[in-house]
């Protein structure tokens, strides 16, 4: 007679989007565990914990999704989240109030990009002609996999005109990567492109959360779970996970199989057990991040911002989002301020001022703002930057520990994309290692 398997014990620590698609991918097979330091579930991803103040919903920050995350779709998908009734879907569109504006053309790539720049308006054809140029010769550095370097190298070295940098790539680099362009990795931007504006027209979409992003992604998530019976723990701290001589690791006193670490890199490092091998722990110590700031404004009057997403070159705001392009209340707006530890901006009054002062040279007759809510999150993604490596795993694998989070991902900047992805791939990496013992 063959023993019966029992089911393995798996611990996740940390409810973000990692730790929530981990989960969501084991709970079927194992008896789970969710440990989550937070009230709420979601991480950087998650419904404010303040209230809404009179918004009609306030994120920890603005969010904006694009076609190309089929993970994250699938993710929703499986956990019962209908795509049309959480996000607003957009054709890609690039409206800057001082610069470039074009849409992609509704033709299959790459057409849809070049017809769609080619059509644009407010830029010189000349300009519009050059960006295709760079675009292309991108692609081609992609397909050669050549080094890494810093974006601003390689537009320095094609000489790129400083409209196209300050119209074009800084903000596109900004948003993508939350990376400021002198360190930015121009194959991580490159893998950016390829999978979302080169690959398809639908890749390119953007999706825009109509609702907060814990009933988006968080409760759907923990009520499946729940429906599979695993035992979830809000408000609860995880401790250091102690390997034990027979291979399991206890968390403070309680014994599993294996642990999934789904905890931001400053997190990790304080999680990572003592004989970690230094140059693990320096690997974690050394990862840098930026800062992202949401201002969200609520006015007596709609803002009759001229796209769903309006930027500026030379704005504090790069990104304001017309909220009621969403069905939402139209006298809303949401700000993005990428890399925002460069504006030198402190007060939430300030930030609220500044991206105010944005609002008037697109809506001169807004009026005052009656409301202002201001999140910055200081490490809200960690650099993208040229010859980035992420932390070697093999070790913690061994040790039955399998880290997951956005900063993990080979390619991909920090995103929820990123994040899904990696919990997905720490999760099977973890069955396949308790299948092997
Ligand atoms: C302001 C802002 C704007 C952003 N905009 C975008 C965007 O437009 N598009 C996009 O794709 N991405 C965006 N991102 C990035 C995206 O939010 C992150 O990449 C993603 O949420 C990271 O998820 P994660 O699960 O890897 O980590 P986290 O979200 O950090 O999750 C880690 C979890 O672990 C918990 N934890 C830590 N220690 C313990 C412990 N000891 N025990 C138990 N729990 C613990 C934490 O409380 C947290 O919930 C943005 C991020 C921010 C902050």
């Amino acid at each position: 007679m063959t023993p019966t398997r029992t089911r393995p014990k798996i611990a996740v620590i940390g409810a973000g989007w990692a730790g929530l698609s981990a989960a969501v991918q084991l709970v079927r097979r194992a008896d789970l565990t969710l440990f989550e330091a937070g009230r709420k579930a979601g991480g950087r991803a998650r419904a404010s914990g303040g209230g809404s103040h009179g918004f009609s919903f306030l994120d920890n920050g603005q969010h904006i999704c694009i076609g190309a995350y089929r993970s994250v779709s699938a993710l929703l998908t499986r956990i019962g989240v209908n795509e049309q009734n959480a996000f607003l879907r957009l054709p890609l569109q690039w409206y800057l109030h001082d610069g470039l504006r074009f849409q992609t053309a509704p033709l299959p790539a790459p057409l849809h990009l070049a017809v769609g720049v080619l059509l644009g308006k407010n830029a010189p054809l000349g300009q519009k002609v050059r960006l295709l140029r760079d675009m292309a010769a991108l692609k081609r550095h992609h397909a050669a996999a050549r080094a890494d370097c810093s974006v601003a190298d390689w537009l320095r070295r094609r000489r790129v005109p400083r409209k196209l940098m300050t119209g074009f790539w800084q903000p596109l680099v900004w948003g993508a990567l939350n990376t400021p362009l002198e360190t930015a990795s121009l194959n991580t931007l490159a893998h950016v492109l390829r999978d979302g504006v080169w690959a398809a027209k639908s890749s390119s979409d953007y999706l825009i959360p109509k609702r907060d992003l814990g009933s988006i992604m968080a409760e759907p998530a923990l009520a499946y779970l729940r429906r599979h019976g695993a035992d979830i723990r809000l408000s609860t701290r995880a401790p250091q996970p102690c390997p034990l001589p027979d291979g399991r690791i206890s968390i403070g006193g309680e014994t599993f199989d294996a642990v999934i670490m789904a905890v931001a890199p400053q997190h990790a490092a304080a999680l990572l057990p003592d004989d970690t091998p230094a140059d693990i722990q320096t690997a974690y110590r050394n990862i840098r991040h930026h800062a992202i700031t949401t201002v969200y404004l609520r006015y007596a009057r709609p803002v009759a911002l001229p796209a769903a997403l309006t930027g500026f070159s030379d704005g504090t705001a790069q990104w304001l989002i017309r909220r009621g392009a969403l069905g939402l209340p139209d006298n809303e707006i949401a700000a993005v301020i990428s890399v925002s530890g460069q504006c030198g901006i402190g007060k939430a009054e300030d930030w609220a001022a500044a991206v105010h002062a944005d609002v008037l040279r697109v809506c001169p007759d807004v009026g005052e703002p009656l409301a202002a809510q201001v999140i910055t999150e200081k490490r809200a993604t960690h650099a993208a930057a040229a010859g980035r490596v992420p932390p070697d795993l093999a070790w913690l694998h061994r040790r039955r520990i399998f880290p997951a989070g956005d900063y993990l991902h080979p390619r991909y900047p920090a995103t929820l994309e990123a994040a899904v992805q990696s919990g997905i791939s720490a999760a099977d990496e973890c069955l396949a290692a308790l299948k092997a013992v």
